[in-house]
């Protein structure tokens, strides 16, 4: 694939995230999945990413809040939305009007519900979430019979799932994870039975499937990457994120010669260098100066000096063949060699989540299928807008769209 566009973009494998909740549906196979779309799919785009999880059979989506819902519906996805976070009284009108389901933890957000749907002439179906020890959003237990109890009252207003979530399920101690599950389990005992019950995220499918339930919540595993190093591997998963960019100048420094603001680096000796126009503008974070490296031809690079708003030079003196215009990347593989989006986490004092969400909009997505470019979505632009997904796209016409250019 020949990308025309910017020079420094994020290829997509969809091939990849419908691998991934393949081989998740595999470890867990009675129940239905919910994959975490929120955060525009970490950071992958969430619309095209909803499409391949609904494709490789996932029956959800997760999203944090209304507007991410929203987006999906607009994109003509008719799958059900869970709002995973709290939704505010005044924002249950727009909850409903797009069919999402609800985290209903408040009586004020479920009233409004209930005089939304009753309006709209709908049912809204609601989760409650169970804080179970990470004391974050959720209803402490002893709560949660009443406020189902209240919830039963209301015209309109469906009951559907009761759900908590892991504090430490990426850990090895399974000892927190499995007093979190005693306290959901004797919440959901003293209930009615509720039709959908789910706890496990990325960690627990992967390494606690007997808490599978009837639905899981996958995220990071959907897009490839392992919740933590403590994760056990007994799931395969492929990544699906490549950030490339390509060498936009090369030049030699002098011994004594520095590198970007702050002079932080400078020669030892003469060096080559090469500039990348990729900088913590587009999410390669700035804590990766003098820390990380690339790949350029299928070699390590090392980032020298601060990485900045557009851009950061990488070392290629050891690698003597690199040209203008090589391709550099930044996350993923690239020949045998890789730079993990866990590696550079790392680097940079942060997890992979992290680094995926923080790829900016002005990073172009790319998305391959079948090797075949499906999709493209850039600040001027989206394949999208023409007409059936990539139907008809040239190379020409893709250049174009992703540079804003005129649209047939
Ligand atoms: C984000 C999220 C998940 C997914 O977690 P991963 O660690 O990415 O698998 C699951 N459940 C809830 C409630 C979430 O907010």
């Amino acid at each position: 694939m020949m990308w025309r566009g910017r020079p420094t973009w994020a290829e997509i494998d969809l091939d990849a995230i419908e691998a991934n909740v393949h081989a998740l549906r595999r470890r867990v196979p009675a129940a239905a999945v919910l994959a975490a779309v929120k955060a525009n799919a970490y950071g992958h785009g969430a619309v095209p990413v909803a499409q391949a999880v609904l494709r490789a059979g996932a029956a959800r989506l997760g999203v944090a809040c209304v507007d991410e819902g929203i987006e999906l519906r607009q994109a003509g996805l008719l799958a059900p939305i869970l709002v995973l976070g709290y939704v505010p009284p005044w924002e249950a009108e727009a909850a409903v009007a797009h069919d999402l389901t609800v985290t209903a933890n408040t009586k004020q957000t479920a009233l409004a519900l209930a005089a939304a749907a009753r309006r709209s002439g709908r049912t809204v179906p609601v989760h409650v979430k169970v804080d179970t020890g990470m004391a974050r959003f959720g209803l402490p237990p002893a709560d949660v019979a009443p406020f189902v109890g209240f919830l039963l009252t209301l015209s309109n207003v469906h009951v559907e799932g009761l759900y908590t979530h892991f504090a430490t399920a990426d850990e090895l101690d399974r000892t927190f994870m499995e007093e979190q599950y005693r306290r959901f389990r004797a919440v959901a005992d003293a209930l009615p039975r509720l039709p959908v019950c789910h706890v496990a995220n990325s960690a627990a499918v992967i390494d606690a499937p007997e808490l599978a339930l009837d639905m899981v919540r996958p995220g990071i595993s959907v897009y490839g990457v392992y919740p933590s190093a403590q994760t056990g591997r007994a799931v395969q998963l492929r990544p699906a994120l490549t950030l490339k960019s390509r060498v936009a100048r090369l030049r030699w420094l002098d011994a004594g010669e520095s590198v970007s603001y702050g002079r932080t680096w400078v020669a030892e000796r003469p060096a080559r260098i090469a500039l990348v126009p990729c900088g913590y503008g587009d999410g390669l974070r700035r804590s990766l100066s003098n820390r990380g490296s690339v790949l350029i031809g299928g070699r390590r690079a090392s980032i020298r000096g601060r990485v900045c708003m557009d851009q950061c030079v990488v070392d290629v003196t050891d690698l003597p063949d690199v040209r203008l215009d090589d391709e550099v990347v930044l996350i993923g593989r690239q020949g045998d060699a890789e730079v993990s989006a866990t590696e550079v986490a790392e680097q940079a004092g942060t997890i992979a989540y992290e680094i995926f969400t923080g790829l900016t909009p002005r990073v172009p997505r790319v998305y391959l299928q079948g090797g075949e470019v499906l999709d493209i979505r850039s600040l001027t632009g989206s394949s999208a807008d023409l007409a059936g997904p990539g139907a008809g796209l040239t190379p020409e016409t893709l250049r174009r769209v992703s540079r804003g250019g005129s649209r047939e």
